[in-house]
Formats: structure tokens, C-alpha cells, sequence
């Protein structure tokens, strides 16, 4: 037998290299790897001597040739193909030890030059181990060091390997070459390409368009029980992201229960206080801040205790027993927190079927995932995709533009960017009434802005909540005084909305008509 031995990764190869010739494989091999044998006192042929060429052009030419090539390839079954091999000098090669050039590890570096990418880009490995993958039933295909002991120990045991072991390293081989080549098109593709920049700037979207998904589990089914689902995610998962949760107690998470899970992980985390969010139907039906999670728990949950019955909790800091203590007197599904106190595991030990999670949070603070990871959001719609960048705008106190006479009040001010930072996360249309860093009524995914403010109104009534002296959110702007005015008649003394409207004064005419202050944020948090 004979094994070409051509890696970029030394680590295992000496040992390798060594098992191999104990149990009398000639080893052939390129020059860094050659020379790392023969200095071990391994009997090692360069193929370089195989080819008749030397190594050149700095490399990229080493093993691209029908020597080598031929030697993979043939089907040691047909007679013209061995004939062939006869015929032209070439003999066989049985094992292929090959890892690339590091290019993932090459453009993760900061700094990393466009040149330096390119020269990463590895030719004649993956043309090898494509051949010999190709023809796994005659030749072995080695990828990486991990598949090293055992493919020597089925030597030692039976002097050969079997089909299924050829198999299985021919569909490791074709995985690793994928992997690597969609890393290089990413790279690529990431690229705004500038003649004058050494070091390339990477756009933010295109590496996403391109983006792979590693599947983390089949689901039991979908949004419905007649539908099936799985649940991927990204190669390389943002930190603080849901994906990267672990669940330490609780039934296996179904579809909706991550969907509702992400809605309330990302509303939660965008706070930098104590929150508590409480997400029912991928909407929040109560979101709080306070001194403490208990503290913040009890305010959210008196926003709608009806809807928050089955509800999926999340919290940005580290649940205590007092909080796990009052949550558990109620039904929930999914509890997700940074951290969890020992008392508090203990609570939910007695409630197996509580969906426990723990999540870091993303490195950098509550918000940093808002300033620089730039995740898309993609959208399936009939047989194309909808990508967009996310929405991670973040509103400023600066940037709100009072409209009308009358000047919010510090507290009004709070109570408007806590309202705004919720609305963010409810669907359109959204309309969201807060006071004191607590929803008191939220209106959701309606057709018209105005039904929402009726909802939302209506539901604090249910909730026995009083919105006298409330801030306002809606996520678009007012289109006729209409919405202003059922929110104020609900009660509501401030409200923040992007503006931009055709009819912006008709609605502060209305505004200062009614003495409420009102506020434009000049942004808009469509959801849908
Ligand atoms: P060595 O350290 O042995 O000199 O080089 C090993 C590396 O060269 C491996 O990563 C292997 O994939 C790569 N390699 C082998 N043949 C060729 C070739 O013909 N062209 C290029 N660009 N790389 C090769």
C-alpha cells in the first residue's frame, strides 16, 4: 500500500506517519511534510521525485498531476484503467492524508489582507481529496487528525479498511471541501472590493446571504402538528443569541416555544436595567424594569395575567428564588435567564415540565449586540427569500423632537423611551401604553393602528390597570388625528411616534388641542 501524506496542520501526522510504515505503507509526501518525516527518520519519498517536477510557483503547484492524480483515481476494478496506469509509469495510492491551507483561521484574523486570503486558498489538496473521495472504494481519504487512531487500528486489526470506513471518510472528505469552499465564497463575498484597500472591508450582509446552518435538532413538528420542522443555526452563531442557549431542565423546546423564546430573549436583552419580558404569540403581553427580577417579574405580569398564562419569561439578570418562587404560582412554558440562584433551580426541580434556559449575555453589555453584529433577517416568500439587515436601531434621548407646546416631563420622557423600546418588539400595528418602566396595556398585530389602541385600552381594563397620565408608543406614524385621540381619551398624557405623515399637523394640532406632549422619534419599528 501506499499513503501520500500532505497536511498543513502537522499535529498526529508524525505518529501517523509512523503506524503506517510499521505496518509496511510506503509513504510519499510533499515538502514541509516530507521534511517533518525524514528528520523523524522515516523513510519518505518526496512526490516531487513521483512527478518529475519540482514543487513551484511558490506552492501552488505541488501535486497537480496525473502521477498523483492517476494514482487516486484509477478503479483498481477495470483492467484499462490499471492497464493505463501501466502504460504511463504511475502507481497506485491507497491513503490520502490531506488538510488544507488555513483559510478560515487565515481572514479571522484581524488585518488579514486580501493577498494573504487569496494565497490561502488551498488547489491541489482539495483537488486530491476530491479525487480520492471520488473513489472511496478503492482509496482511503483522511481529513483530519481526529480520524487518525481509528483508522489505524483497523489496519493493525485486519490489514485493510472496510467499505463502510472508506465511506464514511469519502462523505467527511466531501463535507470538509464543502466547508471549506463556502467559507472562501463567504469571505469573498463579504468583500466591497477597493483596489486601494489592502485590508478589504467586509460588508455586512452578503457573508449572511451566503451563510451555512448546522442543524441542531429535528422538531416534533412545526407551527402545527401537520407540519414538519427542524431547527438550524448559523455556522458561526452570534454570542448572546438564543442558539446559543442551554437547557438545563424542562421538555424538549417545539417550534413555537424557540420562536416566542427569541421574541422575548431579544426584547429582554435590549434592556440595560432589571427586565422582565413575558411573550405570548411572538408578542409581549407584559414588560417590566425594576429593582430586582422579582420586582420587575410582578409588573409585567399585572399587565395581562390572563395572557401571561403559558407565557415564555425571559430576564437580563440572574434569577433569584424570590423571582422563581412568585413565577412558579403561575403556568409557564419557557423561563430563560443569564444565570440561575441554586434556591431558584431548586423551585423548578418540583416542575420537570418548565422549560428552563440559560443564556449569556452577548459580551459587551445588554446592548452591544444592537451596535455591531448587524444579523439579517431573512423571510421565506413563495420560492425566494426576503433578507434585511435587523432591526437594531437604537433611540437616543437626542434624537426625539418634541412637537408640541407642551414639554414632556423627565418621567414622561423615561416613561416614552421604555414605551418605544417595547413597541420595537410587538407586532404591527402596535400601540403600547406604559407608565413607571411597566407596559399597562399593549396592542398587537392589528390591521388598523386605531383598533390597536382600542385593544390595547381594552385590555388594561381587564387588567384593572388605570391609564390616567400613561405614555404612548405606536410603532408608524399617526395617519389622521383619529389614533391620537382614542389614545388620549384612554387616557394617555404623552406620545412618541416616528411622524412623517402627510397629515403630522392635523395630529399635533390635535396634540396640543388635547394638552398632551407629544414626541417624534423619526424612526419606524414595522414588525410583522
Ligand atoms: P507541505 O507542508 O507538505 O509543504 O504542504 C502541505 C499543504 O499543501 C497541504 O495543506 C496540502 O493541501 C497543500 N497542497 C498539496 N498539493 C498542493 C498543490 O498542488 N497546490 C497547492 N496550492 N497546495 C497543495
Amino acid at each position: 500500500m501506499r499513503a501520500l501524506l500532505s497536511v498543513s496542520d502537522k499535529t498526529g501526522i508524525v505518529d501517523l506517519a509512523r503506524s503506517l510504515h510499521a505496518l509496511g505503507v510506503t509513504l510519499l509526501s510533499t515538502g514541509g511534510t516530507a521534511k517533518l518525516l525524514a528528520g523523524q527518520g522515516l523513510p519518505v519519498t518526496e512526490v516531487a521525485e513521483v512527478t518529475g517536477f519540482p514543487e513551484m510557483l511558490d506552492g501552488r503547484v505541488k501535486t497537480l498531476h496525473p502521477k498523483v492524480h492517476g494514482g487516486l483515481l484509477a478503479r483498481r476494478d477495470l483492467p484499462e484503467h490499471m492497464a493505463a496506469l501501466r502504460e504511463h509509469g504511475i502507481q497506485t495510492i491507497d491513503i490520502l492524508v490531506v488538510n488544507l491551507y488555513p483559510f478560515e483561521a487565515t481572514v479571522a484574523k484581524a488585518g488579514c489582507t486580501l493577498a494573504d486570503a487569496i494565497e490561502n486558498i488551498d488547489i491541489g489538496g482539495p483537488a486530491m481529496v476530491r479525487s480520492a473521495a471520488k473513489n472511496w472504494k478503492d482509496v482511503a481519504v483522511l481529513t483530519d487528525a481526529s480520524q487518525y487512531a481509528g483508522v489505524v487500528e483497523e489496519l493493525q486489526a485486519s490489514g485493510r479498511l472496510s467499505d463502510k470506513t472508506r465511506f464514511g471518510l469519502s462523505v467527511a472528505a466531501f463535507n470538509r471541501i464543502s466547508n471549506y469552499d463556502g467559507a472562501i465564497s463567504d469571505y469573498l463575498s463579504s468583500i466591497a472590493f477597493d483596489a486601494a484597500d489592502e485590508v478589504p472591508k467586509r460588508s455586512a450582509y452578503s457573508a449572511q446571504a451566503n451563510g451555512r446552518f448546522i442543524k441542531l435538532q429535528d422538531l416534533r413538528y412545526g407551527e402545527n402538528p401537520h407540519q414538519t420542522a427542524a431547527f438550524y443555526r448559523d455556522l458561526y452563531p452570534a454570542p448572546g443569541s438564543l442558539v446559543t442557549a442551554k437547557q438545563l431542565q424542562g421538555k424538549e423546546l417545539s417550534y413555537n416555544n424557540i420562536a416566542d423564546a427569541d421574541a422575548a430573549w431579544e426584547c429582554v436583552k435590549s434592556f440595560d436595567e432589571p427586565a422582565c419580558v413575558i411573550v405570548k404569540h411572538a408578542n409581549p403581553c407584559g414588560v417590566a424594569v425594576g429593582g430586582g427580577p422579582l420586582q420587575a417579574y410582578q409588573k409585567a405580569f399585572q399587565t395581562d395575567p390572563t395572557s401571561a398564562f403559558g407565557g415564555i419569561i425571559a430576564f437580563n439578570r440572574p434569577l433569584d428564588g424570590a423571582a422563581a418562587e412568585a413565577i412558579s404560582k403561575q403556568f409557564v412554558e419557557v423561563l430563560m435567564a443569564p444565570a440561575y440562584s441554586p434556591e431558584a433551580l431548586a423551585v423548578f426541580k418540583a416542575k420537570a415540565n418548565v422549560r428552563v434556559l440559560q443564556i449569556d449575555l452577548p459580551p459587551g453589555g445588554p446592548t452591544a449586540w444592537d451596535k455591531g453584529l448587524n444579523l439579517s433577517d431573512v423571510k421565506r416568500v413563495g420560492s425566494g427569500l426576503l433578507i434585511q439587515s435587523a432591526d437594531n436601531h437604537v433611540l437616543q434621548r437626542e434624537d426625539l423632537k418634541v412637537v408640541t407646546t407642551l414639554q414632556p416631563t423627565p418621567q414622561q420622557l423615561e416613561d416614552l423611551l421604555f414605551a418605544w423600546k417595547v413597541a420595537k418588539f410587538v407586532k404591527s400595528n402596535a400601540i403600547v401604553f406604559c407608565k413607571d418602566g411597566m407596559t399597562m396595556g399593549v396592542g398587537a398585530g392589528q390591521m388598523s393602528r386605531l383598533d390597536s389602541a382600542r385593544i390595547a385600552s381594552i385590555k388594561a381594563g381587564h387588567a384593572n390597570l388605570s391609564l390616567q397620565g400613561t405614555a404612548v408608543a405606536s410603532d408608524a406614524f399617526f395617519p389622521f388625528r383619529d389614533g391620537l385621540d382614542v389614545v388620549v381619551d384612554a387616557g394617555a398624557s404623552c406620545v412618541i411616534q416616528p411622524g412623517g405623515s402627510m397629515r403630522d399637523q392635523e395630529v399635533i394640532d390635535a396634540a396640543n388641542e388635547r394638552g398632551v406632549a407629544m414626541v417624534f422619534s423619526g424612526v419606524r419599528h414595522f414588525r410583522h
